[in-house]
């Protein structure tokens, strides 16, 4: 048995609908897991020490706040190789589509992962989860999207597994992305084969499937077709829509009935409520939506559209090196006109619907303990203190897995 008490929290951020207004913070708090579980989240003073286990790591948070750890679900973070040449290229005034007409963008990032092995791949991945974790992220979602042939993907994906299987990182979900860039040869016999042979390999080591739906990428019906060959293994969809044109990607996620449809800055209001109907969560990257300066990142539309909403890193080589949660906080409110309070549920609680995961993202007897102890009093200087380093230690599935640096 592992069991950890946190003492001496000064606001229990607990992102918990069920106590009124957002993020739920209980003032004076303690935190209590076992195996893995929160068995009390309350006031200090109401706590029954016979609740503590014996021994059970006592951890004091010396007034700091605590908030549930991040659930980032939408990254890229198995790739090899490496661009930074093209940011200094874009810098200089080069256009995304220029980069990629001359061979770089996503078919850079494809030429030196695919050959990779498996090890090769899980290495790199690890160093980015890694620091993941260390900035306060407990969950990962990792999309494959850079084999473009199937024994390439399903390295990925075995990456993406090998990942989750090393304790020492964030919990990985992992995401089947076939229809990412478009291939050199005939494109509907590689699509005949994601949605034959792709979909039936892929099923037995992701949980969800995904699409870029784009002008230069692949159209609605692709994704649709996609989408249904996929449903028939039971891989949910999840879709990359409406980022640098609106192609009807959202509208085809509400008829789908995807878990997520991610990125969205061209989305109408009309698509942002289908979702809402449909019970879709919207995703937002305003990473990449700084990056690439187009419209915002629609976050204070989606609340508007009454849709669930969660902010997540988009970690990937070209549009958004990041791996931090925190830095995603400041521009979803900066950019994406959401509060302090809505931004930080969406990092946590927002980020675990998009995964459809009901065990976590809230700090709530019965749910999944993990959760992050700020070095600060206040859980607004998550977003506040832009690139501030924010995160004490973080408790990892009820472990103390970073501990404090004090
Ligand atoms: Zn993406």
């Amino acid at each position: 048995m592992t069991a950890v008490v946190v003492h001496g929290i000064g606001a229990l951020c607990t992102c918990d609908p069920l106590l009124g207004e957002a993020p739920g913070v209980i003032p004076d708090a303690a935190l209590v897991a076992r195996d893995g579980v929160i068995v009390y989240a309350g006031p200090e003073a109401a706590l029954d020490r016979s609740d503590v286990p014996r021994d059970a790591l006592e951890v004091h948070a010396r007034g700091a706040a605590v908030i549930p750890g991040f659930v980032d679900a939408h990254t890229h973070i198995v790739w090899l190789g490496d661009r930074g040449d093209e940011y200094a290229q874009r810098a200089g005034g080069a256009t995304y589509a220029e980069i990629a007409a001359s061979g770089g963008g996503i078919r850079a990032t494809v030429r030196a992962t695919a050959p990779g092995s498996v090890d090769e791949l899980a290495a790199a991945g690890r160093e980015r989860a890694r620091r993941m974790l260390v900035n306060g992220t407990t969950t990962i979602e990792v999309k494959s999207g850079y084999g473009l042939e199937q024994e390439a993907e399903m390295r990925e994906l075995d990456a993406a597994e090998r990942l989750r299987q090393w304790q020492d990182l964030p919990e990985v979900v992992a995401t089947y992305l076939p229809l990412h860039t478009t291939p050199d040869g005939p494109r509907d016999a590689y699509i005949d084969d994601v949605c034959t042979h792709g979909v039936a390999a892929a099923a037995k080591r992701a949980t969800f499937v995904d699409a870029y739906c784009e002008a230069g990428a692949y159209t609605v019906a692709e994704c649709a077709r996609l989408f249904t060959a996929a449903a028939k293994h039971r891989l949910r969809p999840k879709i990359h829509a409406e980022q640098l044109s609106r192609t009807g990607g959202a509208l085809l996620a509400a008829q789908a009935g995807a878990v997520s449809a991610d990125h969205l800055e061209h989305a109408t209001n009309t698509d942002l409520e289908a979702l809402s109907k449909a019970g879709v969560v919207g995703v937002i990257l305003p990473g990449a939506s700084l990056v690439l300066g187009g419209p915002p990142p629609p976050g204070r539309r989606l609340i508007d559209a009454g849709c669930t909403v969660a902010v997540a890193t988009d970690c990937n080589p070209g549009t958004c090196y990041s791996e931090s949660m925190p830095l995603m906080i400041s521009l979803a409110v900066a950019l994406g006109g959401l509060t302090p309070a809505q931004a930080l549920v969406a990092a946590t609680a927002g980020g675990a619907a998009a995964l459809g995961l009901a065990d976590r993202g809230i700090l709530r007897r019965g749910l999944r303990c993990d959760a992050v102890i700020l070095e600060t009093p206040s859980w607004v200087d998550v977003g506040y203190h832009l690139g501030g380093d924010i995160v004490a230690s973080v408790i990892l599935d009820g472990r103390l897995e970073v501990p404090s640096k004090a």
